[in-house]
């Protein structure tokens, strides 16, 4: 062997080695996937003619812009969308989704949520907290909620919530976000869509957050009306610096585009700015780094199966989306966790997380992350809050080995404070 970088103890090494032999059928699986995405990706790139002249830069109004308007082109393609806008003027995801939801929604349409209690940030741009400040609730969007039933979407209290009243939108959350409960596959979301569709004639989005390229079809590819995430998650391949995409029907889409700029404008205004290529690069990219980021997440769940935790997904469970949680137990595990991969990221290696107040939360949240763009959770990171049941989430990894480094230090510094 070869110089030991990081001085990894032989206990954690050899748990990683019996990790990683026991997952190799499971990442041939996650290459089949990422080969079969990267076709899918390669092929809309070349069907529509991309070319170097599309990375040119616009300015201003951007009429006009090439880049622009071929990459929408090459993205609906990928999901199997009639349209799509994908712009780096899209700030995050919750400006992605809260765009998409403005686009579709009117005053006194009713939007319901049949996934539980959709993810923290939207819960402002719904105004399910009830402040004034210019909310879908505040313009007269009425919002209701089909919760969870042991975890999974109750197909039969979606059946009766679409059927009893007029529903504009449904709402699905494909993601676990930072919650414990499972992901839902394509699948499981075409399911609800058929229900959806069969006794109403409601309109169904999904936030996609977290979920592209995890599976070899999209949301959009089992009925869903729209599509949107962000593009410094999974879409952006970890190239994107900034932006989100929204896809499906074209009707939609359009609305969705006088949301983002304005009526009449819509898609044809906003210069690119030297943007596009690294969009176009990041889509590119984007199959191969959600596989990586799998790989990481699975990796993750069998080091620290065999060092007695619990995880969801567990090692041998399946997975539409990156998030992988672990239950820690205490708050000095999720401590040790959280220093130890931060001292093994690119950028940043030197600083020591510590839990803080962060906003909107009523416990200290302990994070980790060192990325080359501010904030990206397809690099990987790791945020907890110290409270019950003391579980880290964790996600992303540029590439696997980097990534594979990072939580084998969080394990090393456990170890080290004599925690496992
Ligand atoms: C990340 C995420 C969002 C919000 O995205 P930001 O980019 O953090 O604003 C919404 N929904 C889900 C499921 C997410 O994972």
């Amino acid at each position: 062997m070869q110089q030991n970088f990081f001085n990894i103890s032989e206990k954690v090494q050899s748990a990683a080695d019996k990790a990683m032999e026991s997952l190799k059928g499971r990442f041939a699986e996650v290459d089949e996937i990422t080969e079969y995405n990267q076709q899918k990706v390669l092929s809309a790139f070349i069907k529509n003619n991309v070319s170097e002249s599309m990375f040119q830069e616009s300015t201003g109004y951007g009429y006009g812009d090439r880049g622009r308007e071929v990459i929408d082109k090459v993205f609906a393609d990928i999901v199997g969308a009639e349209d799509a806008l994908v712009r780096h003027n899209f700030t995050c995801g919750t400006h992605t989704l809260a765009v998409a939801l403005y686009g579709m929604l009117r005053p006194g349409d009713v939007m319901l949520c049949v996934t539980g209690t959709p993810y923290d940030t939207i819960h402002s741009v719904i105004g399910i907290d009830g402040k004034g400040d210019g909310s879908l609730a505040d313009f007269g969007v009425i919002y209701k909620q089909v919760d969870l039933k042991d975890n999974k979407p109750d197909l039969e209290a979606i059946k009766e919530a679409v059927s009893g009243e007029k529903i504009k939108l449904v709402y699905i959350q494909r993601s676990r976000g930072y919650s414990l409960r499972p992901s839902l596959s394509c699948e499981q979301i075409g399911e609800i869509v058929k229900i959806v569709k069969e006794n109403s004639d409601a309109d169904v989005m999904v936030d996609n957050c977290y979920g592209e390229f995890t599976q070899t079809i999209e949301p959009t590819q089992v009925g869903a009306d729209i599509i949107a995430g962000s593009l410094i998650k999974n879409a952006g391949g970890g190239i994107a610096r900034t932006g989100g995409y929204v896809a499906g029907r074209a009707d939609l889409v359009e609305k969705i585009s006088y949301r983002l700029t304005t009526p009449g404008l819509g898609r044809e205004v906003g210069a690119t700015l030297g943007m596009s290529r690294e969009l176009y690069m990041g889509i590119f990219f984007a199959p191969h780094t959600v596989g990586e980021a799998i790989k990481t997440a699975i990796f993750t769940a069998s080091l620290f199966e065999r060092f007695g935790f619990g995880t969801t997904p567990k090692s041998t469970e399946p997975r539409f989306d990156i998030v992988q949680s672990v239950l820690l137990n205490n708050e000095e595990n999720l401590i040790a966790f959280c220093q130890g991969m931060q001292s093994g990221a690119p950028i940043d290696s030197f600083v020591t997380p510590e839990p803080w107040d962060m906003p909107g939360y009523d416990s200290k949240v302990i994070m980790a992350a060192g990325a080359f763009t501010g904030g990206a959770s397809i690099e990987l990171s790791a945020d907890a809050p110290l409270r019950e049941p003391f579980a880290v989430w964790m996600q992303g990894g540029l590439n696997f080995h980097s990534a594979k480094t990072g939580i084998m230090l969080a394990a090393e510094k456990m170890a080290e404070r004599g925690l496992i």
